[in-house]
């Protein structure tokens, strides 16, 4: 089975219909430019290849036809997330299934599809759930948390995921992109769709909610614009080094910008609140000092919600969840209904996610790109294979 063929006529790349009305693909097609015939090639892909610090390179990846329910994707972009750190430094703890190709947030074209694939066509402009496989049958599954299924498979941890130049996916967890979102804004649909869960469907912010955001990075900057469509009023923190990205997040809607290492953030949240504390805090930066600041500047019965990630145990006062009554929540990837909720910010306009991309690498720059990252350099480093 085979289908890339540009010039191909259109009933061809959707394959022919058997007696049972189920679609074939034939083993070669004529096209207006000749037959094509299925072929191995390879490709290009940022690899993890074993466990431990490091352990990851460019490769030739095999490059595989896609199952009948399957789709392959030219990958246009792809986000460099804090998760591929946290695995290229192994301390994820999703499993890994290994070697693997990194990279879960992205967007791409329909190049090739299989020959039970319904309603997706060779051209379409998609994004994907990095949760290819869900067990269906667990009580989390049952009742929409796929991403709590213990057997989950995901993208970019047990399958080949995005930082290659094409990249196999199964189409239910197609996303066609809307007409006004082009193909960088579309790479950012993951993380919007994540912070979707961790805001509105896991925390939940009602209009007038004072909230802080710890940590002005693509998170925090995502996590803010949904705050603000949510009514809430807010304040977010950064340290030094974070003034481009302050000034980000007062262009995207923050009421305010608090430079924790420049005044006393704790004071200051408590001025903006005649005493008490922030309502609601969201805790984005993945770092000690953040969820303790959050902990602290979170008022009597407020909300706290970890949005990032820290890669390791923290020392925190955790004691300060019971003297406060405090309603402590988290997040982990994303549910289907947190995809067409982000899905439908981006198409209104209500959420902008192309200001976050600083910087566009090709694909053979990822370890420059990495660097970057962790240099906290930009807001959103994308890597265009
Ligand atoms: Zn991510
Ligand atoms: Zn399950």
């Amino acid at each position: 089975m085979l289908v890339q063929a540009s010039g191909c006529l259109l009933n061809e790349v959707n394959g022919l219909k058997n007696e049972e009305g189920k679609r074939e693909f034939p083993f070669e097609i004529e096209t207006k430019t000749g037959f094509w015939q299925k072929e191995m090639m390879n490709l290009k892909g940022l690899v993890k290849y074993a466990h431990g610090d490091g352990y990851t390179e460019l490769r030739e990846v095999e490059r595989t036809n896609p199952a009948p329910h399957e789709v392959v994707i030219a990958v246009k972009a792809a986000g460099v997330c804090g998760s591929d750190l946290h695995i290229y430094h192994d301390e994820m703890k999703t499993p890994l299934e290994l070697p693997v190709v990194i990279g879960h947030e992205f967007s791409g074209e329909i190049i090739e599809a299989g020959a039970e694939v319904d309603g997706f066509n060779i051209g379409d402009r998609v994004t994907a759930v990095p949760n290819i496989w869900t067990c269906a049958k667990c009580r989390y599954c049952r009742s929409g948390y796929i991403n709590l299924c213990s057997t989950r498979r995901v993208l970019g941890y047990s399958s080949n995921g995005a930082f290659a130049e094409q990249c196999t996916v199964p189409a239910h967890c197609l996303f066609e992109l809307p007409a006004n979102v082009d193909f960088l804004a579309g790479a950012l649909t993951e993380p919007l769709a994540c912070c979707t869960n961790g805001v509105i469907e896991q925390t939940g912010i009602s209009a007038g909610d004072f909230v802080v955001i710890t940590g002005p990075g693509a998170i925090g900057l995502l996590t803010l614009q949904l705050a603000k469509a949510e009514g809430g009023i807010v304040a977010i923190c950064g340290v030094s080094g974070d003034e481009k990205r302050l000034q980000l997040a007062k262009e995207l809607g923050a009421d305010y910008t608090i430079r924790a290492d420049k005044v006393d953030a704790i004071e200051t949240i408590k001025e903006f609140t005649d005493g008490y504390g922030a309502d609601v805090v969201l805790e984005c930066s993945g770092a000690a000092a953040g969820a303790s600041l959050g902990l602290n500047i979170v008022r009597k019965r407020g909300k706290y919600t970890q949005m990032g990630l820290f890669g390791q145990p923290i020392k925190i006062d955790f004691e300060l969840i019971a003297y406060k009554e405090l309603q402590v929540t988290g997040f982990v990837s994303q549910k289907r209904s947190s995809w067409e909720r982000a899905l439908k910010l981006m198409e209104h306009g209500k959420i902008s996610t192309k200001p976050l991309i600083s910087h566009q690498l090709p694909l053979d720059d990822w370890k420059r790109a990495f660097e970057m990252f962790e240099q906290r350099a930009g807001v959103k480093l994308t890597l265009i294979p």
